[in-house]
């Protein structure tokens, strides 16, 4: 029977655990230093909108494709995990001639396939279509709209918590200073108090590591990725409940750097999570603390541009804020890392096979079931069952 450990209870590790779990004769441990419920800047799962804008170059990755049949799935069938289907409108502006001295770095982007003017996804995403000129929002060149979800991360992560101790899973609060700590873990023993004991005189030779740390991976021993950095997103979340959800190539309002860095968006959460509107991809950047002025901006955008509160007459000034909030994404130079690898455990006392699960960047809940099928394909293969 393996002994898996997953590092991590955000959105990677999670989904990890549960699809692991899924096979009886797995036996799954999480290990964590921040679990669902908490808010903080090092853990950036809490933080996201979170919605599907596919996101992948064409002819779209295995990742996207395979997680959006089951967030359809959940948000059709099991309204507890907190997911609820919206429209999507993708919006581009017209092309226009910069010269050298107009440009100071590159335009923000979550995506430039996103923003494609004939998309991969099209097929993927149910109701698809181009809109006609005089439905394209003043200020737009063209735009496009479709069916997506929006996750309300403050349900969905709790619920996949409770699916995963249904399957039996171990969860545990600890912070690793090496991935092969980890290996302490394995078949944790959960006392008839509640508290958990390692187990005694382990072979390590069934024992999987999976690390899904995230931004964090760029700390940890034995991993230290230099290619992770977060790209800090800041939104504001409002009361005020919006349909569709908007997305924009690029802001147009010039403010010093803020033509680089700054991003337009809004998704309602489902289950009265309110309105996350966004935001900023500002990489490298690991400030925690919003800015006010930013933050202005990102309302006064939204009240400028979006047809509920543009029919409404209402401004800047009538958005009901909820809280600010800023989240790190955990961006990797060259993408994903998605691969099992061997390290030695310590003291010289053999191996231990580890399934890397991180760095997706903006995109962690769109493609969490295509990332973690692979993990457990990797697994599979780890244990000779592929
Ligand atoms: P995390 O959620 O950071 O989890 C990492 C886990 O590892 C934590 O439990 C942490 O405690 C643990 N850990 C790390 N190091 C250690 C250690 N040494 N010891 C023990 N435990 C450790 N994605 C979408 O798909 N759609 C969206 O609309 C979207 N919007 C976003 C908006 C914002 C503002 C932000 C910030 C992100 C958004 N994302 C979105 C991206 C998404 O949130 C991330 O890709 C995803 O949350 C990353 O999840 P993760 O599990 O890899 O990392």
């Amino acid at each position: 029977m393996p002994n898996i450990v997953v590092v991590g209870a955000g959105v990677a590790g999670l989904t990890s655990a549960l699809l692991l779990s899924r096979d009886k004769s797995n036996k799954v441990t999480i290990v964590a230093r921040h679990m669902p419920g908490d808010y903080d800047i090092q853990y950036t799962s809490p933080w996201a909108g979170a919605n599907v804008l596919p996101m992948s170059a064409a002819p779209g990755s295995r990742w996207e494709r395979e997680t959006w049949p089951e967030l359809q799935r959940l948000a059709s069938e099991v309204p507890e995990a907190g997911i609820h289907f919206q429209k999507a409108m993708v919006l581009r502006r017209p092309k226009k001639e910069v010269s050298a001295s107009t440009v100071v770095g590159k335009p923000a982007a979550l995506s430039e396939s996103l923003f494609d003017g004939n998309p991969w996804f099209r097929e993927l995403m149910p109701d698809f279509r181009d809109l006609p000129a005089d439905e394209v929002l003043e200020g737009y060149a063209s735009a496009s709209e479709f069916t997506s979800v929006c996750i309300n991360t403050m349900l969905y992560l709790p619920w996949l918590v409770g699916q995963c101790r249904a399957n039996g899973v171990v969860l545990r609060r600890a912070v690793l200073a090496h991935i092969a700590d980890a290996a302490a873990y394995a078949n944790l023993q959960v006392q008839s108090d509640g508290t958990t004991t390692p187990a005694t005189g382990l072979d390590h030779s069934n024992t999987i590591i999976v690390n899904c740390t995230g931004l964090l991976a760029c700390r940890l021993g034995g991993v230290m990725d230099s290619a992770v950095q977060p790209v800090r997103g800041q939104v504001v979340v409002v009361r005020d409940e919006l349909s569709p959800m908007l997305t924009s190539d690029s802001v147009d309002d010039a403010y010093g750097e803020a033509p680089q860095t700054e991003i337009f968006y809004n998704m309602t959460r489902a289950g009265g999570g309110g309105t996350v509107i966004g935001g900023t991809y500002q990489l490298g950047n690991w400030a925690s603390e919003p800015d006010l002025n930013t933050a202005a901006r990102l309302l006064a955008r939204m009240a400028a541009t979006h047809p509920t509160l543009r029919a409404a007459g209402k401004t800047a000034a009538d958005l009901d804020v909820i809280r600010h909030g800023v989240g790190l994404r955990p961006y990797r130079a060259g993408g994903v890392r998605l691969e099992s690898e061997q390290i030695d455990l310590h003291g010289g006392s053999g191996k231990v096979w580890v399934v890397h699960n991180y760095g997706h960047a903006g995109w962690g809940y769109q493609g969490s079931y295509g990332c973690s099928n692979r993990v457990v394909e990797l697994v599979a293969e780890i244990v000779g069952k592929a």
